[in-house]
């Protein structure tokens, strides 16, 4: 265990930043993709992509990263 060092859980880039399991960028990103979950859940990862502005790859990878921002009812 490093205690100086961290790096962000999402994006694995070095942070100086250490009261957060993550980087600013990946925070405010977390924030919006579960900002916009809140107000439409059951969005797919392509509509919270558009809602976001963030790559369907960001998104994927935050739901990945923290299951619980996002509620997706599956389609069948
Ligand atoms: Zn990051």
């Amino acid at each position: 265990m490093d205690g100086h060092v961290r790096h962000c859980k999402l994006c694995q880039r070095q942070m100086s930043y250490s009261v957060f399991y993550m980087c600013i960028d990946c925070l405010l990103e977390l924030e919006k993709v579960s900002g916009y979950v809140r107000r439409n859940p059951y969005s797919s990862i392509e509509e919270i992509s558009q809602g976001t502005n963030l790559s369907k790859e960001s998104v994927q990878k935050i739901i990945n990263f923290n299951p619980r921002c996002y509620k997706v009812r599956k389609k069948v």
